[in-house]
């Protein structure tokens, strides 16, 4: 299997090369082409699997068409922590570089006057913390009826955290014909609950 049995645009072909992969791992071989389908999909990984490139190179390819409208992100990926959520930006910036695509970081402990200028600008991809963005939400400061694709990262983490009644509040103010994606370590009950109330037939992959 290659990057280009996947689906993914020639423009990202490159940037995966310009990263020096030679082929795609277990994770994203299995999940990239029904991403790009559309489908909603479980993903059972581990981090050091290339988890975020799973996620990150189809989204780039999705989000390639389209407008963004000032306060309402056209996509959404929930992380646990600040640190995590940064990671998953920079690897935005490495594989979306051939892309105009605008991003921004919603993440607690720093400045949110930079933060609400981006989102008030318009953008394609926001990467949060769900703490800082029910913040923002409540406060009338961002729109989530516009947000199409939504990922749910590190669901077990976000359990340990105390954020799946953040998260149920979150997916519960997206629209309903969204897409979703949500990835684990492990599958508690608590998970498969959310996923079972939240995704939609979805394509169900283990590495
Ligand atoms: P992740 O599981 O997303 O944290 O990724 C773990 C590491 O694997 C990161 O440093 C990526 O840059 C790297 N990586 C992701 N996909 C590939 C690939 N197809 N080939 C080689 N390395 C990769």
């Amino acid at each position: 299997m290659s990057f280009a049995d996947l689906g993914l645009s020639d423009e990202l072909l490159q940037a995966v090369e310009a990263a020096g992969y030679t082929e795609p791992t277990p994770i994203q071989a299995q999940t990239i082409p029904p991403v790009l389908m559309m489908k909603d999909l479980i993903g059972i990984a581990q981090t050091g699997t290339g988890k975020t490139a799973a996620f990150v190179l189809p989204m780039i390819d999705i989000l390639g068409h389209g407008r963004r409208r000032a306060l309402m992100p056209r996509s959404l990926i929930l992380e646990p922590t600040r640190e995590l959520a940064a990671q998953v930006a920079e690897n935005f910036e490495k594989y979306g570089k051939n892309h105009d695509l605008k991003m921004a970081l919603l993440i607690g402990g720093v400045q949110m006057g930079d933060q609400l200028k981006a989102l008030s600008a318009g953008v394609d991809v926001l990467i949060a913390t769900p703490g800082r963005l029910m913040d923002l939400f409540e406060r009338g400061k961002i729109m989530l009826t516009g947000c199409e694709l939504l990922v749910i990262d590190e669901a077990d983490r976000m359990l340990d955290m105390g954020f799946i009644p953040d998260i149920e509040t979150i997916c519960s103010k997206l629209p309903a014909n969204r897409q979703t994606l949500l990835f684990s370590a492990t599958m508690p009950p608590v998970i498969k609950k959310l996923a079972d109330r939240f995704l939609t037939s979805p394509k169900y992959v283990e590495v």
